[in-house]
């Protein structure tokens, strides 16, 4: 079946992205639909890995999170803890699993990542610890340059997960980003990862189709 112009446009738009990605050190790989994306995080990620996640839609979306949890992989799942206290420690073991998975706020096309987070874990595991960091991003998450990521990720993103978790923030009555110092604020880290040092520790997959936030 011949592709739609959006889809002929996404792929072209996507590997131009991985290329930049590559010249930034990221292993990166165009995938043109969410299953596609699925069955390469499965041949990435060894059998036998210990696995983690932090904010990871894009993740779920996929498919990747029930293929893991099919079996085989040794998974690092904060959910599962029954307390604070052992939810806190399973995300510090987080930080010395083989593989973390995460989604990314934004992504510019000369391969950069921006990512706010609000208690930090998530864009601390992306910039150091776990050995290998696999990136899922749609392709509504690229935008032109690195300032145009920190407006989608501070004025986008920010904001639709501030519903998603139902917090007492501005944006979460207006919609927009009020530049809040609420203690419930989740703009608290706000990191971009221009290179991914060691080359190749962060793999970046570019995926042809919308995903997550
Ligand atoms: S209002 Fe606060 S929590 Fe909401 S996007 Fe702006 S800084 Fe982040």
């Amino acid at each position: 079946m011949n592709k739609t112009p959006m889809e002929l446009r996404n792929e072209k738009l996507g590997k131009t992205v991985c290329e930049a990605l590559q010249k930034h050190g990221f292993d990166a790989f165009f995938c043109g639909t969410k299953e596609d994306a699925r069955k390469k995080a499965l041949e990435l990620i060894a059998d036998g890995s210990s696995v983690s996640w932090g904010g990871c839609a894009s993740v779920e979306e996929c498919g990747i999170l029930d293929s893991l949890r099919a079996g085989g992989y040794a998974l690092i799942d904060r959910d599962t803890a029954g307390n604070p206290e052992e939810r806190a420690e399973l995300m510090r073991k987080a930080f010395f699993a083989d593989w973390y998975l995460t989604g990314t706020n934004a992504l510019s096309e000369d391969g950069q990542l921006v990512n706010v987070d609000g208690n930090g874990n998530r864009v601390a595991a992306m910039a150091y610890g776990p050995k290998n960091v696999l990136v899922v991003a749609g392709i509504n998450k690229i935008v032109k340059t690195g300032e145009d990521a920190l407006v989608r990720a501070r004025t986008v993103a920010a904001p639709i997960n501030a519903q998603r978790f139902g917090l007492k923030t501005p944006c979460s009555v207006t919609g927009a980003c009020g530049n809040c110092d609420s203690p419930d604020c989740i703009c608290n880290v706000i990191v971009t990862t221009r290179h991914s040092k060691p080359a190749g520790r962060i793999k970046v997959l570019v995926v042809g189709e919308i995903l997550g936030f």
